[in-house]
């Protein structure tokens, strides 16, 4: 079909096969895919509203065996410069997010091995008992697989403890690109292979969880592999109606085992304004500041997405991999209101809670993000001591 037959398709309401998709994305010209992507957004958002959410990324543990090559976040078992947070020290980072005006946490961590399903019960049961109302939008798919692996009880189990302890809702981290071919060349098939992490996002959604789906793209995948890995989501989409928002982001190569350049911007947009088209059963699509910035944030809007993403306050993970970009909520706001939207605060269920906090009251500025935990600091917590150490290195350390 020709590109303009397509984008009658998409005029029409029509959905897109993959193999249309993926001939939008290749040959439609830029413009034409983003007028498309923002008269599909247009027809689910009518207003000219934007959302964002005030939370912080909090990563518990940079201690991981999985050792993916893409990632220049983790450490090793046994690293001197591995750490696990405290709670003490968790529930600090949530007095500061509720002091800016957030309502969650995003949680999540490397694949500790000793950390068993009761030190994840304890913290979520911990963070309730302060904050009963504080939402926890925590462990990506493959995290509670392998709790699930460690613990030798069934995702479903694992699902269902973790929300009988407090877990509100699962991001979709850990999803890069769902072709298997993709997860071995990055070494992240171990930690969920492509059905795994739709078998994980199956069961919560199952169970009463609103989920993201995030995207990786430009590491070593085709673009028709991008668009295989849509075809997933949109197949669960069609299922369960579990997610709420697709987020992609490119792939931060620096100080990473793969290496390699980072997509450009172009690339960007246009992956965005295809999601948009093909992910038809999607409410929100985010913008990706902290991979982007806020210029292409901004443009980002006219491309597709609904929402800034997240005021976020802490970010470790893309930081490592060379990207660091800032935003508090005074910048998110007025990036969202310079391109021609009314900003609105939202929770995680993408329900408006209301207009910018730092309007209501007088909030801290932000001007760069925090960090799990100050360089050089290698303090355990001392809760540690009461969940068994399963690896060596660990028991070395505990026996000194
Ligand atoms: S991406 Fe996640 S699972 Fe992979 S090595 Fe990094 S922390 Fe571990």
């Amino acid at each position: 079909m020709s590109i303009n037959a397509l984008a009658d398709t998409v005029r029409a309401g029509g959905r897109l096969t993959e193999a249309e998709a993926l001939e939008m994305y290749l040959s439609a010209p830029t413009h034409l895919l983003g007028q498309l992507a923002n008269e599909v957004r247009q027809r689910r958002h009518p207003d000219r509203t934007v959302t964002y959410i005030i939370d912080r990324n909090v990563n518990y543990t940079n201690v991981c065996v999985a050792r993916c090559s893409f990632c220049a976040f983790y450490r090793p078992v046994g690293s001197p410069e591995g750490y696990v947070l405290g709670f003490d020290e968790i529930v600090r980072k949530i007095d500061e997010t509720i002091a800016l005006g957030g309502g969650q946490l995003l949680l999540q961590g490397g694949h500790n091995p000793d950390l068993p399903i009761e030190w994840y019960e304890d913290l979520f049961r911990e963070v309730k008992s302060r904050y009963p109302t504080f939402r926890l939008h925590a462990l990506s798919p493959p995290e509670v697989l392998h709790i699930s692996r460690l613990a030798q009880i069934s995702v479903p189990d694992v699902v269902r403890r973790l929300v009988a302890a407090g877990l509100d809702s699962i991001p979709g981290g850990g999803a890069e690109i769902l072709v298997d071919r993709v997860r071995i060349l990055l070494h992240c098939d171990s930690k969920a292979s492509a059905d795994e992490w739709i078998d994980v996002m199956r069961h919560a959604h199952r169970a009463g969880l609103k989920t993201t789906a995030t995207m990786m793209y430009g590491s070593v995948e085709t673009p028709a592999e991008r668009i295989e890995h849509m075809s997933r989501l949109r197949a669960l989409q069609d299922e369960t109606g579990g997610f709420t928002a697709f987020i992609a982001w490119s792939y931060q190569p620096e100080h990473t085992e793969l290496q390699g350049v980072e997509a450009t911007g172009v690339e960007y947009l246009r992956t965005l304004a295809t999601a948009r088209l093909f992910l038809d059963n999607f409410p929100s699509l985010q913008a990706s500041w902290v991979t982007q910035g806020g210029k292409v944030g901004q443009l980002s809007l006219t491309y597709g997405a609904n929402d800034m993403g997240s005021v976020m306050i802490e970010e470790n993970v893309v930081r490592a991999a060379g990207a660091a970009y800032c935003m508090d909520e005074i910048e998110i706001v007025r990036n969202i209101e310079d391109a021609g939207f009314e900003a609105k605060r939202r929770n995680m269920h993408y329900e408006i809670l209301g207009g910018p906090i730092f309007r209501e009251r007088q909030v801290p500025r932000m001007l760069e993000l925090a960090v799990s935990r100050a360089d050089g600091d290698n303090s355990v917590p001392a809760e540690l001591v009461n969940y068994p150490a399963r690896s060596r290195a660990e028991r070395e350390r505990r026996a000194q």
